[in-house]
């Protein structure tokens, strides 16, 4: 029996995994507290990816002559990577290749891929999927807080809350044993509020629901302020002794009065004045936002107008109160820790700190000038590939851009005019498959890593059976591609865990006190302890900063021509792209639909379950209308587990995150008539 946690999402569900004859089974650890045995139907279905008939097992080579993928040892692939690598850097110079990393991948996955990419090749080039995952709370945390830890407390600590807001998450639908907390927090006789366009599973288990207009949940944060203040419910005393900046944010709020936030989010006035005095009458109360709320061209504005409701009630840091992010992808807070992104080294020190550059460069073992400075951010790097001057090859570990990417038909068009490809994977991904060299990979129950849930609690997968033969772990592939390159990587994950920790000293995420040991005996370990903020926060005077922001609205309107919102999502029984539980046979797997009302579907002719073609200014999909009551008339859902939903998205970039806005966009629905 080994203990280890599921391959999803950001909850990192304690598993053990014991061996039946040549199966593999899951069997609930009930001590591990963050799902005391719980799990969702994706964790019980884990195994199924192991043995899987599309599992890849030996590397890939485009051959140049048929122009597709044949089998070649690893030597031969790793030896053509390496060569072509080197020939490209001579001929444009090291930034002509680029690293696209995920937030999947474990601690030391995400290490490596940094040091890859700034040591072994010397591109500034790198940047990785969990930029549209949740840089906007991210980003806004450190500017509110001086740190960025998803949830600064563990998330059971939600149980014992007055009133829950949720801005913009399912978590009922994406991480169902978490569900149970909000049972126990109503049990307790708090309150819950949900925010979102749809009326979700989360939403049905609300005390009160807002279903605003999508990309509107900014203003609903400035009208509660307004309220707030108007009510003298604001924390004078927090505020004066915990905060700097709050007359600027009261100024911002003030023209926000009920009436003028009911005209631009399509909340009832009143409605937002109930919860207005609900909020002003609670001791305790947390505010949580998830992509609902992130995922726009306005994202950490709007994630810093809800700090700014937490902190003028004074919560953030108070017990059982305060505001966190609820992380989505598996590694979403580690990976965002240790240098796989464009501005940071690990640590989560920003790039171009002198110090932080002295400090990693000493564990490197490499002179300070050679560490390259701050590259593209995830979508920039893409949309650069192929062009003058951007790079010309590109290395992905654990992402499925061609699915994943917003305005995905033109990240194709850039993906198809590289000069290199190069793709590490468990399966032939969408992206794998247009790869001219598919390196395949161990998965989860195979290797040993460490992940960071979203409570900022480092736990340890462990490997519980050997990998079938002909595969490496990324960390052999990276180890092997820096050989290549004259430079000695360490392939055990224990060892690279031990290095990153001494790379982490000193920084914002500092992991030099975590082993393999402690995280075995404790159940996972928190960096920085489990409750962030009772004392001070990060910043150098130990204040927290109110930031005000003005609504700007979504980058692309609606207007005549595409006159609904689209939004886009998740569903259960799916993750991320789909490339591995689209595989899972015990897992649905409905392919993509268009979510529309009733009224809508009637106004334009449509029918459950008949298929209707929704089509943005950047592409169309044909896909099964479902016709539900419980969207608003005026917006249409698509899943983005399949290829489709992001071929219609908007690649609008948030100015500080540089977050995509996959959450809306203008869209026209029409029923497809059949000849
Ligand atoms: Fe896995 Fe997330 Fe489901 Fe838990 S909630 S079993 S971590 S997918």
């Amino acid at each position: 029996m080994t203990k280890t946690h599921c391959p999803y999402c950001s909850l990192q569900c304690g598993m053990s995994l014991e061996r039946a004859g040549r199966e593999l089974e899951v069997q609930p650890w009930a001590e591990f507290p963050v799902n005391e045995g719980a799990l969702c139907r994706k964790g019980w279905t884990a195994t199924g990816l192991r043995g899987h008939r599309e599992r890849l097992t030996t590397p890939l080579v485009r051959d140049r002559a048929t122009g597709e993928l044949r089998a070649a040892g690893w030597e031969e692939a790793l030896d053509l990577v390496a060569g072509r690598l080197r020939d490209l850097r001579s001929s444009y110079g090291a930034d002509a290749v680029a690293v696209f990393g995920g937030g999947g991948l474990t601690n030391e996955k995400a290490y490596q891929l940094g040091k890859l990419a700034r040591v072994a090749l010397g591109t500034s080039q790198v940047d990785y999927n969990g930029r549209w995952c949740m840089s906007s709370a991210a980003s806004a945390s450190n500017r509110a807080f001086g740190i960025d830890r998803g949830l600064p407390f563990p998330l059971a600590d939600i149980e014992h809350t007055d009133v829950l807001v949720l801005v913009g998450s399912n978590l009922v639908e994406t991480m169902p044993p978490a569900a149970r907390h909000l049972d126990r927090l109503r049990e307790n006789g708090g309150h819950v509020v949900v925010i979102d366009p749809r009326r979700t599973p989360t939403a049905d288990r609300a005390d009160t629901f807002l279903q605003p207009v999508p990309g509107t949940d900014l203003p609903i944060a400035l009208g509660l302020l307004h309220l707030l203040d108007a009510a003298g419910a604001v924390d004078e005393e927090y505020v004066a002794a915990r905060t700097t900046g709050w007359e600027d944010v009261r100024r911002a709020a003030a023209s926000w009065w009920p009436e003028r936030v009911e005209r631009v989010t399509g909340v009832d006035a009143a409605q937002l004045r109930d919860m207005g005095t609900l909020l002003a009458g609670a001791a305790k109360v947390t505010v949580l936002t998830a992509r609902g709320a992130e995922q726009h061209a306005q994202g950490t504005d709007t994630v810093l107008a809800w700090i700014d409701v937490a902190l003028a009630l004074g919560m953030p840091g108070r017990p059982n109160a305060g505001y966190g992010c609820l992380t989505g992808q598996g590694n979403g807070q580690g990976g965002r820790e240790h240098g796989q992104k464009a501005d940071q080294l690990p640590g989560y020190r920003m790039i171009d700190d002198p110090v932080a550059r002295e400090h990693v460069a000493r564990v490197w073992g490499v002179p300070v000038e050679s560490v390259p400075g701050k590259g593209r951010s995830a979508y920039e790097l893409l949309d650069a590939l192929g062009t003058d001057g951007g790079p010309k090859a590109l290395l992905v570990f654990g992402s499925n851009i061609v699915v994943s990417a917003p305005n995905a038909t033109h990240v194709r068009s850039r993906l198809d005019d590289l000069d290199l490809l190069v793709v590490s994977d468990i399966v032939l991904s969408e992206t794998a498959a247009i790869a001219d060299v598919v390196l395949p990979v161990t998965q989860w129950a195979e290797e040993t890593g460490t992940m960071t849930n979203l409570e900022g609690r480092v736990i340890l997968r462990q490997q519980a059976v050997a990998p079938p033969e002909g595969v490496r772990s990324d960390l052999d592939v990276m180890a092997g591609l820096a050989a290549r390159l004259g430079h000695d990587f360490a392939t055990d994950p224990e060892e690279v865990f031990a290095e990153l920790g001494r790379a982490s000293a000193g920084g914002r995420a500092d992991y030099s006190e975590i082993t393999y040991d402690r995280i075995r005996e404790e159940h996972g370990v928190f960096w920085a302890g489990p409750r962030l903020f009772a004392e001070a926060f990060a910043h150098d005077d130990g204040r927290a900063r109110f930031v005000a922001v003005e609504h700007r609205g979504p980058a692309e309107p609606v207007d005549a021509a595409y006159p609904l919102h689209l939004t886009t999502g998740r569903v259960l029984a799916q993750y991320q792209s789909g490339a591995q539980t689209r595989r899972v046979r015990e897992l649905p797997d409905d392919g993509p639909f268009v979510e529309l009302h009733p009224m809508l579907a009637q106004r334009i002719g449509a029918y459950d379950g008949e298929p209707v073609v929704i089509t943005t200014r950047r592409g169309e999909l044909k896909a099964p209308a479902r016709v539900v009551d419980t969207i608003r008339p005026d917006t249409v859902f698509v899943p983005f587990h399949w290829v489709g939903a992001n071929r219609l998205t908007n690649d609008a970039l948030d100015p500080s995150s540089r977050m995509p806005e996959f959450k809306v966009c203008a869209c026209a629905v029409t029923m497809v008539v059949s000849r």
